[in-house]
């Protein structure tokens, strides 16, 4: 290019490479032409919608989405392609009050600018015999004519693609779209019970929901009975927000957040807050790597709820979004605990298996599996001996003048100690209850340390102070720590260039006669891998907690396995440990009669 030149290297590209480029926000992969074109249907009032997918070995070939909704004009069906024509909103104050899934008018122009596409509408109740078939190709209208056709409307997608080669090359295998196709499909499902669904791919049904009220019906045809069996109602009612739905008991926890489903104003999102806030809501019930399965439904004042964040309205952006995650926490939490959570001994399993062998064939990834402990090394240390289990337990009496937190926990009565791991117990309804010792008593200590608010009297000084070394290393971190170690009760001064002198301890450890147990703590503190989704005082707490309870291999009384299981009853959450692992399995008679094979 020469300096002066005349010549305008800028221009204007024409329509149809617009559309194309804009049709790649939209339009990222088969999934999102089910999306938009599923979408489109329930917003013109489709009370049935059916999904048909054709696909060769390696592709999918077709998408055609069927409705019995409102249809279109033949004025209408020909500016439905033209990008931006819409008949959701007329101005931009129309955004604030957003009761439809569309609003961009940007879908059928999208998906006409990379595929063939054939629409077929007819009104309804508009008295017309006659529909309106037109042909779009590369989004150029090919034809357009009359055709006898039911009430509402047809869209037949092929060749996805065909124009974008850069695209095409990057569509995963067939069996990853279609993963995803369900994907997406299931969050609409569960965002609208009102609607039925029906997925067929290659003529063989795949996934079917019936018109419902209950979301739990939506759940149980979807995801089987055994899921809707395990979960738990959610219900809060705000001024500005109702929450409702289901959410799983921990013994059913995944290894991701895939099977969190949240709707809000009946829109399937995805929002690494909401998220987060579920989980905050199980708080120590879960391990910190642990998902629960959540279906839960947010009705948020519009006003509140911005979703033109993405063009494909999977994000939102919510104003009071603080308020909002925290509401939902406590939702859950209290939904949660209100119930008993000791998991069953069989049900549980069951549900493994019967899931992964149903779901192993046509979708990845559906597989539940089970709160497994967390990799603390810290908490399985094994010790033999009694002399400190009557030290250890007796500063976990009972608080006095406090009443059980317990209607969701039966009575329970020792029967022994297995191994020295386990009490057996008996329920007063004749179950049987194994219960993890040190998890248990971990819990008790826990929730003491928490008990404690500050400027308690938390700390006892040692008679002797103790005294600990550590490397340069260590001893950098450990002197950061020092003041969040005073605020539990740990009173630590610096003695030289690598030394520390413990001069008190926290009181809840009871009377100290070996002091190994100080330096073990202390070690966790300054070794344990930095747990980002934990705070230090958390980590002190636990480490406490842990350091302080009864350990696996010690031999308790039967008096003294009966006074932890009166304890446990004091916990806000007898269920689990605080890392997450449970604190008692059950076994039923029903359940021990089936394993006897009794029935
Ligand atoms: P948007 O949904 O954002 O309005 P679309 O490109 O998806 O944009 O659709 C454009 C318009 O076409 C819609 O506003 C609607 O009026 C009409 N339309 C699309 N799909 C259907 C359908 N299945 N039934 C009736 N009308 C439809
Ligand atoms: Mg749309």
């Amino acid at each position: 290019m020469k300096n002066g030149s005349t010549v305008s290297v800028i221009h204007i590209l024409d329509q149809a490479t617009i559309n194309q480029i804009a049709a790649g926000e939209v339009v990222e992969r088969p999934a999102s032409v089910v999306k938009e074109l599923v979408e489109n249907a329930i917003d013109a009032g489709a009370r049935s919608v059916r999904i048909d997918i054709t696909s060769s070995a390696k592709e999918i070939l077709s998408i055609r989405i069927i409705d019995d909704g409102s249809g279109m004009s033949p004025a209408d069906a020909l500016l439905a392609f033209t990008p931006h024509a819409t008949s959701k909103i007329s101005r931009i104050d129309d955004l604030h009050r957003i009761h439809t899934l569309g609003f961009r008018g940007e879908a059928l122009a999208s998906i006409a600018a990379v595929s063939r596409v054939t629409l077929t509408t007819r009104l309804r109740l508009s008295g017309e015999v006659a529909g309106t078939k037109m042909m779009v190709e590369g989004g150029e209208i090919q034809e357009t004519r009359e055709t006898g056709a039911p009430e509402g409307t047809s869209v037949l997608v092929e060749d996805l693609f065909f124009n974008t080669p850069a695209r095409k090359k990057f569509q995963k295998s067939k069996n990853t779209e279609i993963a995803h196709i369900h994907a997406i499909l299931e969050g609409i499902c569960l965002a609208h019970p009102e609607v039925s669904f029906r997925l067929y791919i290659n003529q063989k049904e795949q996934l079917v929901t019936d018109r419902s009220t209950r979301i739990l019906d939506t759940i149980a045809r979807i995801y089987g009975s055994e899921v809707a069996e395990v979960l738990i109602p959610v219900d809060l009612s705000l001024p500005f927000m109702k929450i409702s739905g289901y959410t799983s008991r921990q013994s059913v926890a995944r290894k991701d957040a895939s099977r969190i489903m949240i709707a809000i104003n009946q829109r399937y999102i995805s929002s690494t807050i909401i998220t987060a806030a579920i989980k905050e809501g199980y708080g120590t019930l879960l391990a910190k790597d642990r998902f629960p399965v959540s279906f839960l439904t947010l009705e948020i004042d519009t006003e509140l709820v911005d979703v033109n964040v993405h063009p494909t309205k999977k994000l939102v952006r919510l104003s009071r979004e603080k308020e909002i995650a925290r509401a939902l926490s406590e939702a859950v939490k209290t939904a949660l605990l209100s119930h008993d959570l000791i998991p069953d001994g069989v049900v549980p399993s069951q549900i493994y298996l019967e899931d992964a062998c149903r779901e192993a064939a046509a979708v990845p990834d559906r597989r539940y599996d089970f709160t497994a402990p967390e990799p603390y090394g810290i908490c399985e240390t094994r010790h033999s001996g009694t002399s400190l289990t009557e030290r250890q337990l007796r500063q976990t009496e009972l608080p006095t003048g406090m009443s059980p937190v317990d209607a969701k926990l039966p009575v329970m009565e020792v029967i022994g100690q297995l191994g020295g791991i386990y009490i057996l117990a008996t329920t007063n309804s004749g179950e049987l209850v194994l219960i993890d010792q040190h998890a248990v008593h971990e819990r008790i200590l826990y929730e003491q340390v928490i008990a404690r608010t500050e400027g308690d009297h938390r700390s006892q000084e040692l008679l002797v102070p103790c005294i600990l070394h550590r490397t340069l290393q260590e001893t950098a971190i450990l002197r950061d720590l020092l003041p969040a170690l005073a605020r539990e009760g740990f009173i630590l001064e610096e003695f030289g260039r690598d030394t520390f002198l413990v001069r008190a301890i926290p009181v809840v450890l009871g009377k100290l006669e070996d002091t190994t147990m100080i330096d073990e703590m202390v070690s966790d503190l300054v070794n344990e891998e930095v747990v980002r989704s934990v705070n230090t005082r958390e980590r002190i707490t636990r480490i406490i907690a842990c350091r302080g309870a009864i350990k696996a291999g010690t031999v308790c009384t039967q008096e003294q396995c009966q006074r932890l299981i009166q304890q446990i009853r004091y916990t806000k959450n007898p269920f689990t440990c605080p890392h997450g692992r449970p604190t008692m399995i059950r076994f039923s008679r029903i359940d021990l009669d089936a394993m006897f094979k009794r029935t």
